[in-house]
């Protein structure tokens, strides 16, 4: 989770989610290109000044909901000690428990196990509540739809409202593996598709392997590029692990998950909120879901708080609140799902000027200072500002071009000219649908 995603949970009042669940701190990105490497750590603390940080109404009723305490593996000294901020890695199932614990504690909800068939609606379309198999139909003013990544629901926006998948992660569990750098998100560039390495425990790490390929990889193909192209371009203090990992067999040594995209809509239809992965998604690379859904979270609590009760049915002012709720959470969310995007098309480099493109970057990268605190604040989700993605993407590809300009030579210099035109093309081809689609969506 990227430090927003945990501001978020601060401002919830439930950052003890990530308590007791073995949970590893993350203090930036360690990226690896072609046998070079560099650190980056993740913003100052500086950066949640400028940033929304109030709690939201009635979150903080005890004074200690937004506090972490000590655990097992989190030392919470150190990092209040720290200047800079953190992420966190976990395992998700752990994490989700911990949320519903704290959920079920509120003396206010009530917990109901089904599985939901269908939406209870008026004779006019608003949605007054839901049906649950076995169960019958439960009423409310509002129904908030959280139903994930392949959401039944969400079509209720609109029979287009359908994701995209782009490519495909596959997924492996490692035993003990040895981080290059502990305590860091990991991105493996190269030819292959980028490879993520995150420790989500003390003897567990999620190693994520994208694969070009829109559709889900045969069993024996996926194999042959674990062993074959991924295998080999892991850092060598990665590949026992991910040896062993592979050497498990069967049909658990790993798993396939569809990288989708989806543009959020506003929620335009009466008695209907939908949230999280059922509204909005994005590239899974940068780790930005949760940090979109909490903040989500945290901004609809905060709008709906300033409804008196009786309003919540009101499709008026619920319909204007949802077009303020629409608009207000795309600075965050234009920037994670654009970047999401951006950054796996240079890292997937999968062309000649992509491949320019993503050397670019790391060069970009290395040059530290702006050239990296930019670009991390803006996958941290600590700065949403899309002009500032705009601003280093564009950097990145002018980066590139001075680079091809420089190895190739003078000799080169026309080759190199219609190479960089091509490249500026291809990067205005990356970035705007995406970058203009979210902004105007
Ligand atoms: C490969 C991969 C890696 C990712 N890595 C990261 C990461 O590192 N960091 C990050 O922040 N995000 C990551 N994400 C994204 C993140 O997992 C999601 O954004 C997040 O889980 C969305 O939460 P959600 O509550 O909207 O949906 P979900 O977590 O999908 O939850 C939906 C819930 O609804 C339930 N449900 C569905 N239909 C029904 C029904 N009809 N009736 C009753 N219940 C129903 C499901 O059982 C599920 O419990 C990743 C995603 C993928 C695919």
């Amino acid at each position: 989770m990227q430090p927003a995603g945990l501001k978020a949970l601060r401002q919830l009042g439930m950052i003890k989610a990530i308590s007791n669940i073995e949970a590893i701190h993350v203090d930036g990105y360690y990226i690896s290109y072609q046998g070079e490497s560099l650190d980056i750590p993740y913003p100052d603390k500086s950066y949640l000044k400028r940033i929304d940080t109030t709690p939201v109404p009635g979150a903080i009723q005890r004074g200690d909901e937004d506090k972490l305490v000590s655990d097992s593996t989190l030392d919470i000294q150190e990092w209040d000690a720290s200047p800079t901020t953190k992420g966190v890695a976990f395992q998700h199932g752990e994490f989700l428990m911990n949320l519903r614990a704290i959920c079920l504690a509120e003396k206010n909800v009530t917990k109901l196990e089904g599985n939901v068939t269908g939406l209870v609606k008026d004779e006019f379309g608003k949605v007054l509540g839901i049906k649950v198999a076995n169960k019958g139909e439960y009423k409310a003013k509002i129904t908030i739809n959280c139903d994930g990544i392949f959401s039944k629901f969400r079509k209720e926006l609109g029979d287009d409202y359908v994701t995209k998948v782009g490519s495909y992660f596959i997924g492996l569990d490692l035993v003990d593996a040895q981080m290059p750098s502990p305590n860091h998100g990991h991105v493996i560039l190269g030819d292959h598709a980028p490879v993520l390495v995150y420790q989500i425990s003390p003897h567990h790490t999620r190693i994520l392997c994208a694969y070009r390929s829109t559709k889900v990889p045969k069993r024996e193909e996926a194999l042959k590029y674990l062993t074959n192209e991924v295998l080999p371009a892991l850092p060598l203090s990665l590949q026992p692990s991910f040896k062993d990992a592979l050497d498990v067999g069967g049909p658990e040594v790993y798993r396939a998950m569809a990288n989708q995209y989806l543009t959020a809509r506003a929620n335009t239809v009466p008695g209907l909120i939908c949230v999280g992965d059922s509204l909005n998604m994005r590239h899974p690379l940068t780790g930005g879901g949760m940090t979109v859904g909490l903040n989500d979270a945290v901004l609809l609590t905060k709008m709906l708080s300033e409804i008196p009760d009786e309003d919540l049915g009101n499709e008026d002012i619920m319909l204007d609140k949802m077009l303020s709720f629409h608009s207000e959470r795309k600075s965050l969310d234009v920037v994670l799902n654009t970047l999401s995007i951006a950054l796996y098309a240079l890292f997937a480099a999968d062309n000649q000027y992509l491949k320019i493109l993503q050397r670019g970057c790391f060069a970009y990268f290395l040059r530290g200072g702006d050239c990296t605190s930019g670009p991390i604040g803006l996958l941290s989700g600590l700065v949403p500002d899309w002009f500032v993605l705009f601003k280093h993407f564009f950097a990145v590809a002018f980066y590139a071009c001075y680079l091809n300009f420089v190895d190739r030579g003078i000799l080169g210099f026309p080759v190199a000219l219609y190479e960089n035109i091509s490249v500026l093309v291809t990067a205005a081809f990356v970035l705007f649908p995406y970058l203009l689609t979210e902004l105007f969506s």
